[in-house]
């Protein structure tokens, strides 16, 4: 069909993994929309690693999946390594992660995307965005062509003004063979953005008929892997899985690395832009981290009929010579084969405090941003921003109320408040350590956390929400069961319990209270009690860390409640804050600045202090609500 001559609800401009959930996401709720991409090929393209979730991103990739969206599912249908990280820590930072077939990833989200009612798709290079007194109103292509829309949401990843690094030599590209988006950015520039430049980078990728693995340490997959998406009941035996292997760099390495750093464009003053830190290039972390004498190295698989892998710790953009030189010094690479080099890429993005917490610009209505442009790297970052603005683009349309998560329900909420209230000076990546309430939003309850929002904005179907309260009633009922059932001292027990370092009982005890004691855990004293041998592993585990982490759930629970009614006193746009003597100079500019919405995002601003915000809730309260909330 010819999807030009048409006025859209929402386009979405990008197929990356903020681009796809937003469409779906939007398509679902009903609205009419086009997505424009490049080439339908490239839908779901990852552009580094063809790995999904891990540490801060497994739980993001659950949220998603929880919300409807297709992260999850993608990578249970894909994935050829699962593993569960921080498996013997606590339930807070335990986080899933696999290695995808970068193929199969790919074809599948095209197939959901070709099959997905509501949404339209046009190959083509977005030039502008069309904007009439600061509300959107479609956007024009390369052709010239234009095509209107209510709302537009921007995702266009790396390629905005992406320039590819590899030693000396730079071209101009979104990622490699793939050309920049240089009109668009001047596009955003002529509307009055401020564009700022970021930086990341890819390690070469090797053939794998060429890597002599026996000198490596093998990792294989988890024996049981554990699906990412609640919907998939398990991976199939029939599914193949592959290992990956661990080697690392050495002195000969490092060598050859000092010996040409002032090649590389980090150091020889080429890029000038901000890399992240936490994932960064072999030279930066040489740099960084002078005294160690060798970095992990990670041969991870690409796919099960592409013989290629990625070698993840050595993100590079030394010279090619330069790159042979540093693989072949690496113990099982000293004969390896690069098929494609490795090359560091920056690009422009928006300060995220331009937006507002739906993700809806604050300078152009009906605009919204989602992904790498705001600042984040990683596909899960992203596609938790792609389906939380193609959601609000999707209310906007139904003039409905924004969709706002909070930081006490999710990694989500997290990652987009961090965003706007805060910004960021360098690629933002999602940790645990950044959610003050991990242990109230795990990945193990995500489901529970986002199933009422997603039965509301018609993302999750009603027989799904059934099943998830279906599902915590019996945990529930299980965890009263538990802390009923009371256990006599015994032999039988009192074995158990110290061959496991804990006291033996002497009096009767209830048996929540036994599995609250450290190192004790429910497949321990099952054979005490024996009714929950019919439920998965994944239910089990979360009777137990209710029961387990019962007291530290509850203070979080508590704090939540503390701060919970500023998120709800909202401070109108444009707010005058110079007209609030109490307040200093310094605090009112930051909070003309941040331009926060609620009371609670000014709250987490740095440098507002406790005594602005009381200051600030008793002038709203007076000037604004009459003396009410
Ligand atoms: C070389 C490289 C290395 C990376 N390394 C890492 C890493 O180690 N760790 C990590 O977490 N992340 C890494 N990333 C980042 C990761 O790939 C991104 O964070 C993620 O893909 C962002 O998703 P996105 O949807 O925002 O954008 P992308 O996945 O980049 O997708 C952008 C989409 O927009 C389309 N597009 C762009 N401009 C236009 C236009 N004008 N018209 C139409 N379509 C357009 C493109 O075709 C593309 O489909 C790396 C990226 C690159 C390129």
């Amino acid at each position: 069909m010819n999807v030009l001559n048409k006025t859209y609800d929402c386009i979405v401009i990008g197929s990356g993994h903020a681009g796809v959930e937003a469409a779906l996401a939007a398509a679902r709720m009903g609205c009419g929309t086009l997505m424009v991409n490049f080439s339908f090929d490239t839908i779901g393209q990852m552009s580094c690693n063809p790995a999904i979730g891990g540490v801060g991103k497994g739980q993001l990739v659950k949220e998603i999946d929880a919300l409807g969206g297709e992260m999850g599912k993608a990578a249970d249908k894909t994935g050829i390594q699962f593993r569960q990280l921080n498996a013997s820590k606590g339930p807070a930072v335990r986080s899933s992660r696999c290695q995808s077939d970068r193929k199969q990833y790919l074809l599948y989200m095209q197939d959901v995307v070709r099959n997905q009612e509501n949404l339209f798709f046009l190959e083509g290079k977005v030039f502008d965005i069309l904007v009439r007194e600061n509300l959107v109103y479609g956007i024009r292509l390369e052709s010239g062509q234009e095509i209107y829309a209510k709302t537009v949401v921007l995702t266009p990843g790396t390629f905005l003004n992406g320039k590819i690094h590899i030693g000396k030599k730079t071209t101009s590209a979104g990622r490699i063979d793939e050309s920049a988006s240089n009109k668009l950015a001047d596009s955003l520039k002529s509307l009055g953005f401020e564009l700022l430049s970021f930086k990341t980078g890819t390690p070469p990728r090797i053939d794998g008929k060429t890597i002599d693995f026996t000198q490596m340490v093998r990792q294989d997959s988890d024996e049981v892997p554990v699906p990412f998406s609640f919907l998939t009941t398990e991976i199939p035996e029939t599914q193949k899985l592959l290992s990956c292997y661990i080697t690392a760099t050495n002195l000969r390495t490092h060598k050859i690395i000092k010996d040409n750093i002032h090649l590389s464009p980090m150091y020889s003053g080429k890029i000038k832009s901000t890399g992240v830190r936490y994932c960064p290039s072999i030279e930066d972390k040489l740099v960084k981290f002078s005294d160690k004498e060798r970095h992990q190295v990670f041969l991870e698989p690409e796919g099960l009929d592409e013989d290629l892998y990625y070698p993840n710790g050595i993100s590079t953009g030394l010279p090619e010579d330069v790159q042979e030189k540093m693989v072949h010094s690496i113990k099982g690479l000293e004969n390896a084969r690069i098929v494609r080099y490795g090359y560091s890429i920056e690009h422009a993005v928006i300060p995220s405090t331009e937006l507002k917490s739906s993700l809806e610009s604050k300078r152009i209505e009906g605009l919204f941003c989602a992904g790498q442009i705001n600042g984040t790297t990683g596909y899960e970052e992203a596609a938790a921003q792609g389906l939380v603005a193609g959601i609000n683009a999707a209310l906007k349309v139904k003039n409905q109320e924004p969709f706002i998560l909070g930081r006490d329900e999710s990694y989500t909420g997290v990652l987009i408040d961090d965003l706007v209230t805060k910004g960021t000076d360098e690629p933002y990546r999602m940790f645990t350590s950044r959610v003050e309430y991990r242990l109230i939003v795990r990945e193990d309850n995500a489901d529970k956390r986002m199933c009422e929002h997603g039965l509301r904005l018609g993302l999750i179907s009603k027989e799904r929400y059934d099943a998830i309260k279906e599902k915590y009633d019996v945990i529930e009922k299980q965890i009263e069961r538990l802390r009923q059932m009371r256990i006599d001292p015994g032999e039988g027990i009192n074995k158990i319990l110290t061959e496991n370092h804990s006291a033996p009982l002497r009096n009767t005890t209830r048996l929540s209270e036994i599995l609250k004691r450290p190192g004790v855990s429910y497949e321990m004293i099952a054979p005490f009690d024996g009714e929950l041998k019919d439920f998965s592993k994944q239910i089990i585990d979360q009777i137990e860390y209710e029961i387990k982490y019962q007291g530290f759930i509850a203070r979080q629970q508590k704090d939540v409640e503390r701060f919970k009614h500023l998120e709800y006193i909202k401070i109108p746009s444009g707010f005058d804050y110079s007209s609030i003597s109490g307040l200093s100079i310094e605090i009112q500019h930051k909070l003309k600045h941040f331009a926060p919405q609620t009371l609670g995002q000014a709250h987490r601003i740095s440098g507002v202090t406790p005594a602005a915000i009381s200051i600030l809730m008793i002038y709203l309260r007076k000037k604004l609500n009459n003396g009410k909330f």
